[in-house]
């Protein structure tokens, strides 16, 4: 029997996607587990236990154990990933080498804590790639080049914006604003203007149903239903893109300035490839519509979506595993 040697993980807060060489995708469910509260053993995890979330019975929780790009519950991301690289492999018993993606701006503890789980869940041993870097490989960036780029990847919970060249970040920026973030703001807004209670699933259905941040030619509508706060009543309301869009102001606000200050601390030379070449949008919040013509007309920079934003990350660790040999070499 042939084992998976070698597998690459995207640990992202709201996906995880465990990928093999050449862009192989042998896992891609979201980062939830399902826990039972009594004894707090684990229940379901992934789309599973996805599906339990905002609906768990009684003595059950859903948990997110990453939150904002980092571990934020040691146990259940071990025993989330240990059930995650079982099933990639489908071997119980082969422990393979992984390459597991961290933000860019992380501490020494966080890393170590990615490094420990991985192993604790079944890694024989880990290396770890700035998920910049992988975006920008896995988007198609020739990262090696003297030749400056830059990639903005929105995931669920934090924006990263970063400027490759030479095989090396130049410079980047780590935004705790991005897809959940976009959620609260909905249901808050939502909650002022309508008087209506809805849930963060509900909100993200809404944004990716109707969520667009650059003006449409013909604007679009959805209804929604929540509780109304008033009577406690179930009650549907009518909630327009515009609306969407003022909800969502502060947020895109927040990210524009986050591309102006990272370009602006950019070295001139790169600055201008970048002039150049454009930015690449990454990660699930590149499908929002309207992002990349909004960054555009802000920089002034053609923007690119990448060909699969959600997959960017997840394609570029799939290509370290070719490489796996030399960061090792490097590493010990
Ligand atoms: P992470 O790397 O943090 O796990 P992802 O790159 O997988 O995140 O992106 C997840 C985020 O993308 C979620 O917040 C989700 O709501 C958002 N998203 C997914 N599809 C769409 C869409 N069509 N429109 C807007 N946002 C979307
Ligand atoms: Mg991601």
């Amino acid at each position: 029997m042939n084992f998976i040697k070698e597998i690459g993980i995207d640990l992202g807060t709201s996906n995880t996607i465990i990928t093999g060489k050449n862009r192989e995708i042998l896992l891609n469910e979201p980062t939830v587990a399902a826990v039972d509260e009594n004894t707090g053993k684990l229940v379901a995890v992934g789309t599973e236990a996805k599906e339990m979330l905002g609906r768990t019975p009684t003595g059950l929780i859903a948990v997110c154990p990453i939150k904002e790009g980092v571990i934020a519950n040691f146990n259940v991301t071990v025993a989330m990933l240990k059930s995650f690289i079982k099933r990639a492999t489908k071997s119980p018993l082969f422990k393979p080498r992984a390459v597991v993606c961290i933000p860019s701006l992380i501490t020494e503890v966080e890393k170590r804590a990615v490094k420990e789980a991985t192993l604790a869940a079944g890694a024989k041993e880990v290396f770890l790639l700035e998920s910049p870097m992988a975006a920008a490989i896995g988007s198609g960036i020739e990262v090696n080049r003297p030749y400056g780029s830059m990639i903005v990847d929105v995931g669920g919970g934090i924006t990263e914006i970063a400027v490759v060249s030479l095989g090396g970040i130049v410079q980047s920026a780590s935004l705790k604003i991005a897809g959940n973030v976009f959620d609260e703001n909905i249901v808050a807004y939502i909650k002022k203007k309508s008087n209506l209670n809805i849930g963060e699933i509900t909100a993200e259905d809404v944004k990716k149903k109707i969520g667009a941040v650059y003006p449409l030619k013909e604007e679009l509508e959805t209804s929604v239903r929540g509780r109304d706060i008033v009577t406690g009543l179930p009650k549907d309301v009518t909630i327009t893109s515009v609306e969407i869009r003022e909800a969502l102001k502060e947020c895109l606000e927040q990210i524009l300035d986050g591309v102006k200050s990272v370009l602006e601390k950019t070295p001139p030379e790169l600055a201008a490839d970048i002039f150049d070449s454009g930015i690449v949008l990454s990660g699930g919040g590149a499908t929002l519509m309207g992002l990349g013509k909004l960054i555009e007309k802000i920089t002034e920079i053609k923007v690119y979506i990448a060909e699969s934003p959600m997959e960017s990350v997840a394609f570029g660790v799939s290509k370290a595993l070719d490489e796996i040999d030399t960061m090792r070499a490097l590493m010990s």
